[in-house]
């Protein structure tokens, strides 16, 4: 959608991508990504994205890094073939089971991989932001982990909503602290950690929670998520006897799906994003940021923005408070526009019924982000008959009970069976 980029600069911009180019110096994705940020913030970029260069591919962190993987996350993750959903979407059905990693999502893998950068970076502590609060739990267990202490910055309102989480931040060792400032939601708890994090760049490490933000974050979350599409690409060519025709994941700010996207963008494989949409259109009803935003400039990364015409931004709506964000990570603002990954949205009321099909036929409790994916997933495979798919299955759905609560579950009875 975006008329930033030129046809002739698409087809180089994607020929870069595909050749693992981008980010370049700059931290740059095409137009999209940078670093705007205030002079205050420069020297903690700099720091961490120096950090970030000597340590991030270095062999003897790589291997502490896939170790911790392996033993604490317990990857790989399985890929599950779902025979009784392929039978009913007339499609080759598989899922990438996200939701056994250690937590319950794929935020772990990036808390983990930036917690290890922070003790070899010799952080003398840890900071984190989180919304929903899956982050802020992934990053406490991560911290407790490796030994370094964690203060979670979180949105007063937030801390109302997701109680459990943050009783759960604080049992694995965490301090949580409330933010009122602003919205007093995620938008605001980013802005208090990057405040912390200027006072003391060095003795700080601050970890953010998706594929957003100024460079290197971006970067550095999506090299830390990767291990989803390997293992993933391997794991369909072993079961499944091949790569599959498409591939979904819901979009947040992006993380699981570019860790799922990024090792297949040189496969025939279609990519589909999916957004949250809500309840509908209108701004102000949906998250559905690639769908219907424009470009803008949000916590420090040049990308795609849910913004009024005055470029103020605007609040969001998804039944998922995971896919709860006025942005999205600026590679899949590239990928959208130069036509490598398409993007789409699956509404409040669509992923609630993917949820409960997916209870019902195979048994997997999925969370309510996922959903999305999911709902997206058998429209496609209704108008692609036989196709082979591949399913990201972000986390798993228990955390999502309280919200699930309100819309009661079918009574049954099986006596007669
Ligand atoms: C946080 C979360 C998301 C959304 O975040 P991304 O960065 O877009 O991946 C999706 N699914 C689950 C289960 C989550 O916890």
């Amino acid at each position: 959608m975006s008329a930033i980029i030129k046809p002739d600069e698409a087809d180089d911009l994607l020929g870069r991508e595909l050749r693992g180019e981008l980010p370049d110096e700059r931290g740059r994705f095409g137009p999209f990504g940078g670093r705007y940020v205030p002079e205050t913030l420069v020297p903690a970029f700099d720091r961490l994205e120096a950090g970030v260069h000597e340590h991030l591919h270095e062999p003897s962190f790589q291997a502490e890094y896939r170790r911790e993987l392996r033993e604490w996350v317990g990857r790989p993750t399985a890929l599950t073939h779902a025979p009784r959903l392929s039978e009913r979407w007339g499609a080759d059905v598989w899922l990438k089971r996200e939701d056994l990693a250690h937590t319950g999502a794929h935020k772990i893998n990036n808390a983990i991989g930036q917690a290890l950068l922070a003790r070899r970076l010799g952080a003398r502590r840890v900071i984190a932001e989180t919304g929903a609060g899956q982050h802020g739990v992934a990053s406490a267990a991560a911290c407790a982990r490796v030994g370094l202490p964690c203060t979670v910055y979180m949105g007063a309102v937030d801390i109302e909503r997701q109680a459990p989480n943050v009783d759960r931040m604080r049992r694995l060792g965490a301090e949580v602290v409330a933010v009122t400032a602003g919205d007093a939601t995620l938008r605001a708890a980013i802005d208090e950690a990057l405040r912390v994090w200027v006072s003391d760049p060095d003795g700080i490490y601050y970890i953010l929670g998706s594929a957003v933000g100024a460079h290197p974050y971006p970067y550095l979350v999506r090299e830390l998520h990767r291990v989803i599409g390997e293992e993933a690409r391997e794991q369909m060519q072993r079961q499944a006897g091949g790569l599959p025709d498409a591939a979904f994941a819901c979009v947040g700010g992006g993380s699981n799906a570019i860790g799922l996207f990024y090792p297949m963008l040189n496969d025939d494989t279609e990519l589909i994003g999916v957004e949250a949409g809500g309840t509908g259109s209108g701004l102000g009803q949906n998250a559905a940021t690639l769908a219907t935003g424009t470009p803008g400039v949000l916590q420090g990364t040049y990308t795609i923005i849910l913004q009024d015409g005055d470029g103020q931004v605007q609040e969001t709506h998804s039944i998922s408070a995971g896919l709860d964000y006025s942005g999205v990570g600026p590679e899949h603002a590239l990928l959208q526009s130069v036509g490598r990954v398409r993007y789409i949205s699956a509404t409040d009321d669509e992923a609630l019924a993917a949820l409960e099909e997916l209870c019902e036929f195979e048994g997997i409790l999925t969370a309510l982000e996922t959903s999305h994916a999911f709902s997206a997933a058998r429209d496609w495979a209704r108008e692609n008959p036989g196709k082979r798919l591949l399913i990201g299955n972000s986390g798993r759905g228990d955390k999502d009970m309280p919200t699930l609560t309100k819309f009661p579950a079918k009574v049954r009875s099986h006596a007669g069976a």
